[in-house]
């Protein structure tokens, strides 16, 4: 009985097996092909992940980080056209008749002092806002710069196994969500082929063997704001001349979190953080202007709305409470959220599956972070945008078990444990997804 039962389960998995396979990539000769690949180029890609990481740029300044991976690109036979959108790179590799996948990566650093002890820390600094500024890639598109270079590489040397076109992109000023734009506006769908999908990853603080991927929502829709509020000045003894806009701006603050706690559906993700207060200079005078900065995140355009909606409402009566007159209020559009496109998420996600199992992790919610990768599925690429992890799995469990975090992106702390594992986790999960999407 009981032998009778393995057959046939292993009858019905030999079965299931041959489908797949017929049907799918082969996953386990492709992943062998690709380990080996990686192996085979890992000395070099190390060496090109420190330079990186050790010269970071800031937002549109990135052009000796885009000058190397063009560098690269040309020598691995791609056709590279530099400067579009000001600093961003396009290499194209063309391989036969069938669809144009795009993969993207960021070029650009954060004006961060690093911390993080690795011997290869970055030490350069910039002008930035008129002052001397460190850089640091403290968002880790280092390793995203890195893992597209890896996984350009893998593709080329495997060009028997796929067919169509890569284009493989490089995005300057991720970090002001602004690159995105900037290449769309510089014709990046006229003068280069429009991909059929597009795929793009992001680093996060989990295992460096995990993959984080869900389909729908991704990112967060994120917006700025800005609030004046103009009063009237005079001495601190004397309240009654005046018209307060620091209590106007405290008011603000406070009311401003009953736009989210009561006029949004309380199972929707919206957030409003007041960041910033600007006004005053000593504690016995009252001034005449307050500026209240904030930032505005959820997951859908009309959440968006109503707590944009709140804002302006609660802004505008707090100053008519106050007499005062009505304050300047900027909501700026922001950044949408990036749409994971439904089917290639499913697609794409049971490959993964199937390659790291149980650490592909299909994610309950989106992430709270913006990124104008948006910009691009707005313009009609379906895609799929995914997160890899960057630390040593023991540290990550051992830090969850005594109730803490890791540092997270934008961390002065945020830094692979190890760069090998984290690459060979991007340059897998990209290269199979491209293989997958191309076979
Ligand atoms: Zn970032
Ligand atoms: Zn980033």
């Amino acid at each position: 009985m009981k032998t009778a039962f393995g057959i046939l389960t292993l009858a019905v998995a030999t079965l299931l097996c041959g489908q797949l396979a017929a049907a799918g990539l082969d996953v386990a000769g492709a992943q062998s092909q690709v380990d080996a690949l990686f192996n085979r180029q890992y000395p070099q890609l190390e060496a090109l992940y420190r330079d990186l990481h050790q010269h970071p740029e800031l937002a549109f300044e990135e052009t000796r980080t885009a000058g190397k991976l063009a560098g690269e690109m040309r020598a691995l036979g791609f056709e590279v056209t530099e400067g579009v959108g000001r600093t961003g790179l396009v290499a194209l590799l063309r391989n036969g008749k069938g669809p144009t996948v795009m993969v993207r990566t960021e070029l650009d650093g954060l004006p961060v002092q690093e911390e993080s002890g690795l011997p290869y820390a970055s030490r350069d600094r910039v002008q930035y806002n008129g002052a001397e500024t460190p850089t640091m890639h403290a968002c880790g598109h280092d390793v995203h710069m890195a893992a597209w270079v890896g996984t350009a590489r893998t593709l080329a040397a495997m060009k028997d196994r796929w067919q169509g076109t890569l284009m493989f992109i490089a995005q300057p000023a991720e970090e002001r969500v602004s690159g995105a734009k900037a290449m769309l506006e510089d014709g990046l769908f006229q003068r280069f082929p429009k991909p059929d999908l597009g795929f793009a990853l992001h680093t996060m603080p989990h295992a460096w063997d995990q993959i984080l991927y869900r389909g729908g929502p991704m990112t967060s829709n994120a917006s700025g704001l800005a609030i004046h509020f103009h009063g009237r000045g005079g001495h601190g003894s004397n309240p009654s001349t005046t018209i307060d806009p620091v209590l106007m701006a405290s008011r603000f603050v406070v009311d401003v979190q009953g736009v989210v706690s009561r006029e949004k559906d309380p199972a929707a993700f919206g957030v409003v953080t007041i960041g910033a207060i600007q006004g005053g200079s000593a504690g016995n005078i009252i001034p005449d202007n307050v500026i209240v900065r904030g930032t505005v995140r959820s997951f859908s355009d009309d959440v968006h709305a109503r707590l944009h909606d709140g804002i302006r409402r609660t802004a505008n009566s707090v100053a008519t409470m106050a007499g005062a007159p009505a304050p300047a209020i900027t909501l700026d559009n922001g950044v949408k959220s990036v749409i994971n496109d439904e089917a290639l998420a499913a697609r794409t996600g049971a490959l993964f599956s199937q390659a790291f199992g149980a650490k592909a992790l299909l994610m309950p919610a989106a992430w709270s972070g913006g990124e104008d990768y948006s910009e691009f599925v707005a313009a009609g690429v379906p895609s799929l945008y995914f997160g890899i992890g960057i630390y040593d799995p023991v540290r990550v469990a051992e830090t969850r078990a005594a109730g803490t975090s890791l540092p997270a992106n934008h961390s002065p702390q945020f830094a692979p444990d190890d760069p090998r594992p984290t690459l060979r986790t991007g340059v897998m999960a990209l290269s199979l997804a491209v293989l997958d999407a191309l076979r």
